[in-house]
């Protein structure tokens, strides 16, 4: 039998970093409005408070000034775009690699996909939601920072340069968002057609580089079923995980 050269199951690096770009664009947005405003107006308040006993006043038009202030930085549909572009950038990217492998290997193109309208939209729900825990999360940090700053009589450069800081932990918090999310629904998309094109054996194939974790350095090169997988694991289901499956067809 003739050796038929499978185009290999290729990471979407590039779909991946798109994402991490776009979230970090909205967090940079978030702080550079987020720091004008303390500028502006938190910290007169916070100033007014430091001169004056009348306590309860200052601190509460302080809060509303970041609750306000930091409620409606990301649109909901700027989220959702972000999201919606993410997923569906993994989703053409994957498709076209996986219609390659099935013209070599010379089995049916991928169609009539029941499953993925479902899939897309739980995939951009569930980021959206991570892009929002993202920027609550940032919310709540700013507000203990200027309220604790405030009662501890914190210099105002300190406030500032602790509110830049919880951007940049915001910032890696959303390059871990788009690894993982992009290993987990590429790896999710990879089986699914896989199946579909009747591929029942996969190999396994890390990236290769010293982050690979030494459990998957393990599987790696080795042939495992989609039914059962390396001990119920599947390429990209592992935090972070960005080894992909080698359809073995028969
Ligand atoms: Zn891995």
């Amino acid at each position: 039998m003739i050796k038929r050269n499978i185009p290999p199951t290729r990471y979407p690096y590039a779909v991946e970093r798109a994402y991490e770009r776009g979230m970090k664009q909205m967090i940079k947005n978030m702080v550079h409005i987020t720091l004008q405003e303390y500028d502006r107006a938190i910290k007169m308040n916070i100033k007014a408070y430091h001169a004056d006993a009348d306590e309860l006043t200052f601190v509460q038009r302080v809060l509303q000034l970041v609750r306000a202030l930091t409620l409606n930085i990301f649109s909901s549909s700027e989220i959702t775009n972000l999201a919606n572009t993410f997923v569906s950038g993994l989703n053409l990217f994957n498709m076209k690699n996986m219609n390659d492998q099935a013209r070599v290997a010379g089995v049916n193109p991928i169609q009539h996909e029941k499953w993925l309208n479902d899939f897309v939209k739980s995939s951009v729900t569930q980021n959206v939601g991570y892009i929002k825990s993202i920027q609550s999360q940032f919310h709540d940090k700013i507000e203990a920072i200027v309220y604790e700053g405030m009662k501890s009589g914190t210099s105002m450069k300190e406030i500032r340069e602790q509110i830049m800081r919880t951007g940049k932990v915001s910032e890696s918090k959303a390059e871990l968002i788009a690894v993982d999310q992009s290993g987990s629904i590429h790896g999710q998309l990879t089986k699914k057609r896989h199946e579909e094109m009747g591929v029942s054996k996969f190999q396994w194939l890390t990236a290769g580089d010293s982050r690979v974790r030494k459990e998957h350095q393990n599987y790696n090169g080795k042939t495992y079923d989609y039914k059962n997988g390396a001990n119920g694991k599947f390429p990209g289901s592992d935090y972070r995980c960005r080894c992909v499956a080698i359809p073995v067809f028969n």
